[in-house]
């Protein structure tokens, strides 16, 4: 059953579109179940009806035409309740509704199951037997695995298929896929692919330019291809036997056989170009294969896509670079590098939208630096299908509107125009001081962590840095760096801020954030070797750091060393006394550097309890509130599939921050938040109440949280938190500080997020 389960699921995921998807499952499953019908129906929750979409068994021509008002029928009892329902005799149930449309006989056996997905039932899926049969546990358990796998899929297949044009606009919230945020602000544009080469299941989807150019092109490639295999099967004539070698006689058939070039031909003249057209040969000729009984034969399925493959390789090496983007290019991909990223003029890039990654993905922290709104983990993205099309991203909300509703796209040019209006009025804040109404002075500092990051309005404004990542240069480099280019990058960024106080951060990789060319392989790495471990463990690397960094701040004496993912107190001792050790050498090398303040991150839960002991140690404490939150909650942040968990105005994490304020405060240490929750104008008042002295956030959040410091006193802020740690949900407190905010004519700051 597992292997039949795989195939299907396989298979749902390669169709192009929901009708093709959903006509796989019928047959399918009903074969799978020896059943005499095999049903779908979809809810459409805006019409108020279950239609149905897919059925092998009833008449054809229903499909589409039958639907059931949302509460009739065994149908509509399985959507209610959101379970299976298994009868042996359906006519005889309260609920059962006989339809003559679909050709139907009154069928005794009934097995309904939900097909749901973010808790919401999208549809079900059916398999009725003539006589009565009450189906047997294992069957209605294949069906309920299927139908959990399933949901995905058909989203996916449904969104491809708008895309596509084969499908009507989806009803209800499937209009826009969720992702998670990855940089703040709305962007409207036309989507750019990039994909990864070789790969024929990435290859977007594009009109041919050149129809003979293209063809041209094809048969090069099927030439080099042709002399490879020749090639091969030569030098592997002595190693190889004879049956073994036969497959490289079977490979040049199909490439002389002709069907898979002349129907990639036949693709490309009715308007295809090269690279999608090969693709979906290939994938029809696969498709046949792997339907065979004969394992062998379906085995061939593999050889067909490497054959594919090999001449994709050939095409991709003679396709010219792409020179010029659209003006608002929103660039999408399974996953998108900075060498991409940064192949867009600056001028016409508007967003970014990922498939995979997250929030501190790279590309993620690079557009937050560039100030492009970016989209993450839009797992149900079908990439290959986004070429050329108007997308809009919703990077507050990580969301993205495929195929955006004209009223869709009035609404985001409206918010658009506000961003720009309010980013106007903002420019009026500059220069002032953060202080409160009550005179009570908030530092606003800098996260950053690549020089280029830091735009005229982050120097000129924040009081300092109070983040540098300075993992940053570690990734994208291809081994580490030396004592010397870590030097150079740390100089110009204590330059740029002197006499500001520039807190460096040591290393901060592992986790989430790999470096290619020290590979860990963990399964749950955000409990495993990240952060500090990892330098503890080599203290070569940590102290090439220490050392740069000292040396960097020679003469400037603005620099501060922060060290994240502390778990116990011993690790600041032995790393406070490598950072003496790294000192010590360094001016027994005559070199005259100066120990720096260092403190520590407040990130792993542990701290929270241990806070004074930890206070005593260092000279500031920082709170990492991306991790804090993360591992207080047991939320991976990077989830999407529990991003509604993730939640930094939790009264757990409130109280948490509360007492590591009181904490440190109570030994006269500095304590500041540098998480993304510093740069919440909600969350700010709150912090402001808590006692935190510093706020650190990326350039773009600046003159937001400066206009909220501005409009509050602290005394309000005071009473605020008192009431927020009186709620018991994030929801609440989210909606209390929104009705504060709103008060003092701040609404604008969290609705146009
Ligand atoms: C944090 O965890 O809040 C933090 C600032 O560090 P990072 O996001 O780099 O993990
Ligand atoms: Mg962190």
């Amino acid at each position: 059953m597992l292997d039949v389960l795989h195939r299907i699921v396989q298979k749902v995921n390669a169709a192009p579109d929901l009708d093709r998807a959903l006509s796989v499952i019928v047959q399918e499953v009903k074969q799978a179940i020896r059943a005499d019908v095999c049903s779908v129906y979809l809810t459409d929750f805006e019409q108020r009806r279950h239609v149905l979409r897919a059925t092998h068994g009833l008449r054809r021509a229903a499909v589409g035409r039958v639907s059931l008002p949302l509460h009739q029928g065994l149908v509509g009892l399985v959507c209610e309740r959101a379970e299976p329902l298994n009868l042996d005799d359906a006519p005889g149930h309260p609920r059962y509704r006989f339809i003559t449309e679909t050709g139907e006989v009154p069928y005794h056996g009934f097995l309904g199951v939900p097909i749901i997905q973010n808790r919401q039932v999208l549809g079900v899926l059916v398999v009725r037997q003539r006589d009565p049969r009450r189906f047997a546990d294992e069957e209605v358990s294949f069906l309920f695995t299927l139908a959990a796998q399933l949901a995905g899929a058909i989203v996916h297949a449904r969104v491809s298929g708008e895309l596509s044009g084969s499908e009507e606009q989806a009803a209800g919230p499937e209009r826009f896929l969720q992702g998670l945020p990855g940089a703040a602000g709305v962007a409207i544009g036309r989507a750019v692919v990039v994909y990864r080469e070789a790969d024929l299941d990435a290859v977007p989807d594009r009109p041919a330019e050149q129809p003979e150019q293209e063809i041209a092109l094809l048969h090069r490639a099927v030439a080099r291809v042709r002399e490879e295999l020749r090639r091969l099967q030569g030098q592997m004539q002595e190693t190889l036997p004879a049956e073994e070698l036969a497959l490289f006689d079977a490979l040049l058939l199909m490439l002389s056989g002709d069907t898979l070039v002349t129907q990639t031909i036949e693709r490309i003249q009715a308007g295809e170009w090269v690279q999608s057209a090969l693709h979906h040969t290939v994938e029809e000729h696969a498709a046949v294969f792997e339907r065979m009984e004969d394992a062998y034969l379906r085995e061939r399925a593999s050889d067909i896509r490497d054959l594919g493959r090999r001449i994709l390789m050939r095409l991709q090496s003679e396709q010219p670079e792409r020179a010029e983007y659209p003006d608002r290019t929103i660039l999408v991909g399974e996953s998108v590098g900075a060498v991409e990223l940064a192949g867009v003029p600056r001028s016409r890039l508007a967003g970014v939208i990922c498939a995979g990654g997250s929030r501190s993905s790279h590309v993620a922290i690079l557009a937050r630096a560039m100030g492009v709104p970016a989209v993450m983990g839009v797992t149900d993205l079908p990439v290959a299908r986004m070429e050329g099309r108007e997308v809009i991203l919703d990077g507050y909300r990580g969301r993205v509107y495929p195929s955006p509703t004209p009223s869709v796209r009035r609404e985001y040019s409206r918010l658009l125009r506000e961003e720009q209006v309010l980013s106007a009025e903002l420019e009026a804040l500059r220069g002032e001081p953060a202080v409160t109404t009550d005179g009570v002075p908030m530092t606003l500092y800098l996260n950053t962590g690549l020089v280029s990051e830091m735009s005229s309005l982050g120097t000129s404004e924040a009081q300092g840095v109070g983040l540098y990542r300075t993992e940053l240069p570690f990734m994208v480099r291809d081994r580490f760096p030396g004592e010397e280019s870590q030097g150079a990058n740390y100089r110009r960024v204590l330059e740029t801020f002197a006499p500001r106080p520039v807190i460096l951060r040591t290393l901060d990789v592992g986790g989430d954030k790999p470096l290619p060319y020290f590979p860990v392989q963990e399964s749950n790495p955000f409990l495993g070797w990240r952060g500090i471990r990892i330098s503890l463990d080599h203290p070569e690397i940590f102290l090439t750091q220490i050392r740069a960094m000292l040396r960097a701040a020679v003469g400037l004496g603005n620099l501060r060393i922060m060290l994240p993912m502390v778990t116990r107190i011993s690790e600041v001792e032995e790393l406070t006394l490598l950072i003496q050790r790294a000192h010590d050498e360094l001016q027994e090398e005559g070199e005259a550097v100066t120990l720096p303040p260092v403190g520590v991150m407040v990130e792993v839960p542990a701290l929270v309890y241990q806070i004074e002991a930890l206070a005593r140690r260092v000279d500031f404490v920082s709170v990492g509130s991306n991790d804090l939150t993360q591992y207080l909650l047991a939320v991976d942040r990077n989830n999407p599939r529990v991003a509604e968990l993730y939640d930094e105005l939790h009264p757990s994490v409130l109280r948490a921050l509360q007492q590591v304020v009181d904490g440190a405060r109570s030994l006269n240490r500095p304590v500041s938040v540098c998480g993304e929750m510093a740069g919440n104008p909600l969350a700010a008042v709150l912090l402001l109440g808590m006692g935190v002295e510093s706020l650190s956030m990326s350039a773009a959040s600046l003159l937001r949280i400066k206009w909220v410091i501005r409009s509050f006193s602290r005394s309000r802020a005071r009473q605020l938190l008192q009431a927020a740690l009186r709620l018991e949900e994030g929801g609440q407190v989210r909606q209390m500080m929104e009705q504060a905010l709103a008060e003092v004519g701040l609404e604008r700051l969290f609705q146009v997020r």
